[in-house]
């Protein structure tokens, strides 16, 4: 089933195709600030709409993107163009999407 979701302004729109199956949290020095519950996919799975801003932490290997009106977190990308992996944000579909499922502890804090 499709889902479509969005920050709280509606600026930015993220669509994906199948139902996720976990969410998952973790405590890493971002992802502890921004709540965010994340599910994973290829960036071929997954349509954005709308303009993002970026913010890269130090070396970090990837781009964490937020609404630059609302602030909301919407997703995260890969600096290497060949990781064929990506995060969205669930927060941003309806509850109905993400309440119920299991959630995944990912010790982001350790590495
Ligand atoms: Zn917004």
């Amino acid at each position: 089933m499709n889902h479509e979701g969005s920050c709280h302004c509606g600026a930015i729109c993220i669509a994906i195709e199948d139902d996720p199956v976990d969410a998952s949290e973790c405590n890493c020095s971002i992802c502890r600030r921004t709540g965010a519950l994340w599910t994973y996919r290829s960036p071929r799975q997954v349509a954005i709409t709308g303009v993002a801003t970026g913010y890269v932490q130090g070396d970090a290997t990837l781009t964490l993107w937020h609404c630059a009106t609302c602030g909301v977190t919407t997703h995260w990308s890969p600096k290497d163009p060949d990781y064929d992996r990506m995060g969205i944000n669930l927060r941003l579909f309806d509850p109905t999407v993400w309440e119920t499922l299991p959630r995944r502890f990912i010790d982001g804090a350790s590495w």
